[in-house]
């Protein structure tokens, strides 16, 4: 269905957990966030109701993410409920790709059809730092088995910053080029502990195409990400740029935190409460609620003007 503004909303990200088993420095505190109780975390049935509600809203394209989605114990069975779901469409899953490796086949077979996975550095000393202890092999493993299983186009999340990696911009493109892997340049957010000054500054897109002469724009997007490629490139090289190149007004989605808040909007503090909903047993009202929360999407964030409205991370928001 049609937002206020005439966006089209067909894309829903739907956390499943808020635990992570890592601890990003730019999205959580060394020490973590206090973790939701189990009671509180949406059910998988109740997530597949709100699914098939949302696919009677025309939102056929579903990604699960968290905190990290493979943390989530069962996560191959929701998958399975999900992917049998007729009008979902497409279903993938935003993951650190540390749990991977042994799960990517069940996943596949259950029905995911593809997964982005989160590496921010390619270097053992670097990875392991903003990580605050991340196994980067472990991670490395993870896009190889989602490469053998087909969970494809495979994208890699980069979140840029200024001082950590933007020394390793070209070793990324070199992997779009010899590997069908696309390579997503992501603008660092005033979001979470990126938020609160962590001395990790955000690099621009344009700062980073500087340092990229011969890329050839594709004339497609894919979603909020303007493509890139290099010729003979097996993969592309995109450019997610929330800071500097506002992308709100082909913004598609609504995002569903793991205890049952359906969010219009990333960047702002407003959510719409389903878990009293989903107690009432009726389908139509659960209808309603998510129509009401599509309604109510604002024409645009106002991070540039300094506002600071989320106090949560994208741990607990669902990134
Ligand atoms: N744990 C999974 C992972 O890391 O892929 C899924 C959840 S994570 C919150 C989703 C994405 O959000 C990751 O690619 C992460 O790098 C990104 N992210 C987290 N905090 C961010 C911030 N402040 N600005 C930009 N991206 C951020
Ligand atoms: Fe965990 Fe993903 Fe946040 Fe890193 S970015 S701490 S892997 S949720």
């Amino acid at each position: 269905m049609k937002d206020s503004f005439g966006r089209e909303i067909s894309y829903m990200r739907i956390s499943v957990t808020d635990r992570c088993n890592m601890r990003c420095k730019y999205c959580m505190p060394e020490e973590g966030v206090e973790n939701l109780g189990h009671d509180k975390i949406l059910s998988f049935e109740n997530i597949e109701r709100i699914v098939r509600a949302a696919v009677a809203l025309g939102i056929t394209k579903y990604r699960l993410t968290g905190g990290e989605p493979l943390a989530r114990k069962g996560i191959v069975s929701l998958i399975e409920r999900l992917a049998k779901i007729e009008g979902v469409e497409a279903l993938a899953m935003t993951t650190n790709g540390t749990l991977l490796e042994d799960q990517a086949e069940a996943l596949k077979k259950a029905g995911l059809d593809r997964v982005n996975i989160s590496i921010d550095s390619l270097k053992y000393d670097k990875y392991e730092e903003i990580t605050r202890g991340g196994d980067l092999d472990a991670a490395f493993a993870g896009v190889n088995a989602a490469l053998r299983v087909g969970l494809t186009p495979l994208k890699l999340n980069v979140v840029a910053m200024a001082g950590f990696n933007d020394n390793e911009i070209l070793d990324f493109v070199q992997l779009s080029i010899n590997h069908p892997i696309d390579i997503r340049f992501i603008e660092l957010m005033p979001i979470g502990q990126a938020g609160k000054n962590n001395g990790y500054r955000y690099l621009s897109s344009d700062e980073i195409k500087m340092k990229l002469p011969g890329l050839i724009r594709l004339d497609k997007q894919d979603g909020v990400a303007d493509i890139y490629k290099y010729p003979e490139a097996l993969g592309s090289i995109g450019f997610i740029s929330p800071m500097s190149h506002q992308f709100c007004g082909s913004c598609n989605k609504i995002r569903l935190t793991a205890e049952g808040k359906l969010k219009p909007c990333l960047h702002t503090d407003e959510e719409i409460d389903l878990k009293e909903i989903l107690n009432m047993d009726d389908d139509e009202l659960l209808k309603d609620a998510i129509r009401n929360a599509i309604l109510r999407k604002g024409d645009k964030h106002h991070l540039n003007d300094g506002a600071k409205p989320v106090d949560r991370s994208m741990s607990q928001i669902g990134g």
